[in-house]
């Protein structure tokens, strides 16, 4: 059955597993294969950690052998993003000065993984500090995208999206923090979510806007979402901004959706919008209507402000937390002229790669005296603001969907050189960061590559909720999913590999 692993969900997996189907170390054996036959061309892992997983596997197997009942996800390799504590394996966050970072400590999220019975296989390749749209902010090399390997997974959590894309693993997780989950989903043809800001512990994530960072799954379908953001879910003690909640528990019920109102806000829909972007989501909202849903006009004025809200609030908060790598408690040490600030200086100025240093700056800058009131301040103020629209536009509304990106996947080196373009690839995805909200990326349809060639490019719709309303986005999307059976679609290199694995 191994031979099929990529076609399997972790849903799939876990319940073939309980049957006794199959054995959590054939389910890696499985993995590795996979890994190896594809991730030449894909570059989706920084780390892998055969011997392990092998080894956890193995005792996943002992268990159910000694008639243990097995976890939620029992014989499920997951892979993991590069800025997550995993006792003991390198977690260079993308970054040089990280290498040879080993944490001494495993993330709750990690640990609940493992309690469940998933097995972690690796780290994956990232953005440094997850700042990036594309994975070309790493400085140990670049992920591509299954679905045409000359164009970007998208970014920050690029292996990940990648890996979960080609079916190496059926599910991974990354983080968001202004859209670094979704948009790499859309651009992979894959489902991703951000859950409500403090749904999941942060303890074991390194920090990029502690405000904004969120762990978030990558998976194959809606229903394997579900599972893992059960289990990674929870108020933690070691995290005082996780929500005082139990683990999210999903809505079952199937069926349609009358009665439901989706808001459609027309600044989701801009003039410079893509138009097979545009007609994807056409059809989508043909869908949601089929499916009962009410489609109703929404208004989010302030969602031009979000960029640069954002980039005031996340850089603020990256260039306070990154201030702890100066070379003495992590990673790299540069002695640059022998003082201890030259040491510091020489450090950070090799370990840190251009968009690090960039955005230090920026932060730096409008947290500095004299200029706090007229940035950070001022950011702060429009933060609340584009929550209070929210708030107001889920008065009318249940749900608001859009576009997850305003195009496509665009090519490797498109926008490297541009920082503004990188950023623009935001704009629907930065205004539910900063208000706290779910969000939920699903393939919504297909578009024609270059010059109307092959191969095709999977375009993404989110799916935004109220604040904890994370089991109606989920379900929503679920229902979609399962009326419009795009997520089924493999990308090419994937079906090419078939069979080989
Ligand atoms: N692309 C955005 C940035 O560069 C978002 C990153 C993220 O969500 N980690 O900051």
């Amino acid at each position: 059955m191994s031979g099929t692993f990529h076609e399997w969900d972790a849903s799939g997996l876990a319940q073939g597993f309980h049957r006794g189907d199959c054995s959590a170390e054939a389910n890696v054996e499985a993995a590795f294969a996979r890994i190896e036959l594809l991730d030449g061309e894909l570059g989706a892992f920084a780390v892998l950690e055969r011997e392990r997983a092998l080894s956890l596997a193995r005792a996943v197997d002992r268990e159910r052998a000694q008639g243990i009942t097995p976890g939620p996800l029992a014989g499920v390799p997951v892979a993991l993003k590069s800025n997550m504590c995993w006792e003991g394996v390198l977690a260079h966050c993308g970054s040089k000065i990280l290498e040879g970072y080993r944490p001494p400590y495993s993330a709750t999220f990690v640990e609940r993984l493992i309690a469940a019975g998933a097995i972690p296989v690796g780290m994956t390749n990232m953005d440094e500090f997850a700042m990036g749209s594309s994975g070309e902010n790493s400085a140990f090399g670049i992920a591509r995208n299954p679905w045409d390997t000359r164009r970007t997974p998208g970014g920050s959590s690029s292996g990940s999206a990648a890996a979960v894309a080609a079916g190496m693993v059926p599910l991974a997780l990354g983080s968001d923090t202004g859209g670094s989950v979704r948009q790499p989903a859309a651009f992979c043809g894959i489902a991703g979510f951000k859950p409500t800001y403090g749904r999941v512990s942060r303890y074991g994530l390194v920090a990029f806007g502690s405000s904004l960072d969120q762990v978030s799954p990558f998976a194959r379908s809606v229903r394997d979402l579900e599972l893992v953001t059960h289990v990674i879910s929870g108020v933690d003690e070691r995290d005082s901004t996780t929500a005082q909640l139990p683990a999210l528990d999903p809505d079952p019920a199937d069926g349609n959706l009358r009665g439901l109102r989706i808001g459609i806000p027309r600044q989701y829909f801009p003039a410079e919008l893509a138009p097979d972007v545009r007609s994807v989501l056409d059809a989508a909202k043909a869908q949601w209507t089929a499916l009962g849903a009410q489609l109703v006009d929404v208004d989010l004025p302030h969602t031009e402000h979000a960029i640069p809200t954002y980039y005031v609030v996340a850089t603020a908060e990256a260039s306070s937390n990154l201030a702890r790598y100066e070379g003495i408690r992590y990673g790299l040490r540069v002695p640059g002229d022998g003082s201890l600030q030259g040491m510091f200086a020489a450090t950070r100025a090799a370990g840190f790669g251009p968009e690090v240093q960039r955005r230090i700056l920026l932060g730096t800058y409008v947290l500095s005296s004299g200029y706090y009131d007229a940035w950070y301040n001022r950011a702060l103020k429009v933060r609340r603001l584009l929550r209070m629209e929210f708030d107001r536009a889920f008065e009318q509304v249940d749900l608001i969907i859009g576009p997850t990106a305003p195009t496509a996947a665009f090519k490797i080196g498109e926008k490297s050189s541009d920082p503004i373009a990188m950023y623009l690839s935001d704009v629907m995805t930065a205004p539910v960061s900063l208000a706290g909200l779910p969000g939920l990326s699903i393939p919504a349809g297909f578009v024609a590559g270059e010059d109307g060639q092959a191969p095709l490019l999977p375009i993404g719709m989110q799916i935004i909720g109220p604040a904890l309303a994370d089991a109606r986005v989920l379900r929503a999307g679920r229902i979609f999913e399962a009326a419009t059976g795009h997520h089924l679609r493999r990308p090419p290199l994937a079906a090419a590999a078939r069979g080989g694995s």
